[in-house]
């Protein structure tokens, strides 16, 4: 089956290259998709680019760009099974963690499209009676959306909803692991009315596609979530044409515990906060930051769960997590196990993949902790993007030295993305929040977002946000019409200097 769209027109590839997707929770074939290359990417850059410069979508009505997009949410609630179940087969993820993603993506769904009405620019007061002076919002363009594999579909709704709620026409190229829900997503756009050569689907290798997408005059937007070394190349090729470029690329992040926290909720929701979806989470509390105090204590108890953590394929009712993605990501994981122990850090649990023949076809790999980290061994510094937790201590004289303390290793990190803090003391746990430089603080929590807040990186986590508010900015440009109503000469130049041979 074609599996690329171009200009309201389900394709082959150019080549006819395709690719066969298989489960890495057991190896099963899941689909064979087509893979695009660069032909096919010029293709969908140039059905985008007329879509924006001659067809209806970029002038329609807000009020019916958001009934598209509320269409477009009914459609995913009436299919919620089917699309999660795409999900998992593509990911091994959980069956019910795909399910919970599918109702996320509905409200941001329904979030952009409530917002597409209801930022329509503003009036200034220019002081001058005659003057009408407006701020108005305009679609910015052809947007390239380039998304990972981890969240698939959600990353992509966190891109595709803003960018059509604010008019645009758009390319996307899921990961190459990870098409289903891609194409899933554009074929119900165009079904519930979405005109053709506003929504364009390339599949392919991120070298062989995404050049062209980041690269191509005629693109005005990039925005892409993924690893920070693929962030840097998109940077540096859209510099040539200054396109704005939107980056999300993932972090490094503190998870501080106080010892005056409630301690039973902070170890629960650390296993959650590191071990959901076997860590590859951009958001991912991948640094225990505990208090020495009660490290002992914190520690014990999260190594004694996290070896009970039952390991299993998307439609296991027993799984709790799953596989890592693929092979070669499961093999970083191990190097980066292994740099740790090299460079002095503890193996308290895991270290290893699972044994038993249930994970003999998938790339499944033990919940991990090492103890005795510190902020110079490269485990802590670089993201593992799998199902490992680094723990460090911080002590300190007295209350503010404490605070210190934490927040000086919390924040020793290139990233910025996410961080949490656990503290029963409100005056502290709002003194941490304010200087910890991540975009997202959760306190006394990890993990729950809304899409009604925005969601981004500070430091090399990214550039720009997604959801919220600035999830709608980030895809239109913005304009200041001044309307003079009584027109007059300006009289700034003289029209009758004699000095001043005709
Ligand atoms: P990448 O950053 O390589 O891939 C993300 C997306 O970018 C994919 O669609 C990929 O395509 C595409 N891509 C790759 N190269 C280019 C290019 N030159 N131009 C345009 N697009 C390109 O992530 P990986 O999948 O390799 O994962 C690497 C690491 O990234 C992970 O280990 C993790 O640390 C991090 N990561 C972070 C995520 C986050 O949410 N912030 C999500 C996923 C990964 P294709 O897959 O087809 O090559």
């Amino acid at each position: 089956m074609p599996d690329l769209f171009i200009d309201g027109t389900w394709c082959d590839a150019a080549d006819g290259a395709t690719r066969d997707i298989h489960c890495p929770a057991d190896g099963r074939h899941v689909v064979t998709v087509s893979e695009g290359g660069e032909k096919d990417a010029v293709a969908a850059v140039v059905a985008a680019r007329s879509a924006f410069d001659n067809g209806p979508w970029p002038g329609t009505p807000a009020p019916e760009r958001a009934a598209l997009l509320h269409r477009l949410a009914d459609r995913l609630e009436a299919d919620k099974d089917e699309v999660a179940r795409l999900e998992s087969l593509d990911t091994g993820k959980r069956f019910v963690e795909s399910q919970i993603d599918v109702d996320d993506i509905v409200s941001v769904f329904r979030h952009f499209a409530a917002l597409a009405q209801a930022e329509a620019g503003r009036v200034v007061d220019t002081g001058m009676p005659d003057v009408v002076s407006r701020v108005v919002h305009e679609p910015i363009g052809v947007c390239s959306l380039i998304t990972p594999w981890n969240y698939p579909l959600l990353q992509t709704s966190w891109k595709v909803a803003p960018c059509l709620a604010a008019g645009n026409t758009f390319v996307l190229k899921p990961s190459e692991l990870t098409p289903s829900t891609a194409i899933w997503l554009v074929r119900a756009l165009s079904d519930v009315g979405l005109p053709d050569g506003v929504a364009n689907l390339v599949l392919g290798a991120g070298d062989r596609v995404g050049p062209t997408l980041t690269e191509a005059p005629e693109v005005d937007l990039v925005s892409f979530t993924g690893g920070v070394v693929t962030g840097r190349r998109i940077m540096a090729s859209a510099a040539p044409t200054v396109k704005k470029v939107a980056l999300e690329l993932g972090g490094k992040n503190p998870n501080i515990v106080f010892a005056d926290a409630d301690l039973d909720a902070a170890i629960d929701n650390a296993l959650t906060a590191v071990f959901l979806d076997s860590g590859q989470v951009c958001s991912a509390g991948a640094r225990l930051v505990v208090e020495d105090t009660v490290h002992d204590r914190v520690v014990d108890e999260l190594v004694r769960r996290a070896g009970r953590i039952r390991l299993g394929g998307p439609f296991d009712d027993e799984a709790e997590t799953g596989p890592l993605i693929s092979a070669a990501h499961r093999e970083k994981v191990e190097a980066y196990v292994a740099a740790g122990l090299a460079e002095g850090a503890t193996l308290r649990v895991g270290g290893a993949r699972p044994e038993g023949a249930a994970y003999d076809d998938g790339f499944y790999y033990l919940p991990t902790i090492l103890d005795d980290c510190s902020a110079d061994m490269s485990c802590v510094q670089e993201e593992s993007f799998g199902p490992v937790l680094t723990v460090e201590r911080f002590t300190g004289g007295d209350a503010d030295a404490l605070e210190e303390a934490a927040v000086s290793i919390a924040n020793d990190t290139v990233y910025g993305l996410a961080g949490a803090v656990w503290t029963s003391d409100a005056g502290r746990a709002q003194r941490v929040a304010a200087r910890l430089r991540h975009g997202t603080i959760w306190i006394n929590d990890y993990h729950p977002y809304v899409a009604q807040a925005e969601w981004g990186g500070y430091k090399q986590s990214g550039t720009g946000r997604e959801l919220g508010i600035a999830g709608l900015e980030e895809y239109r440009e913005t304009k200041h019409i001044w309307h003079n109503t009584r027109p007059a000469r300006a009289d700034w130049f003289s029209d009758d200097r004699e000095d001043i041979q005709a």
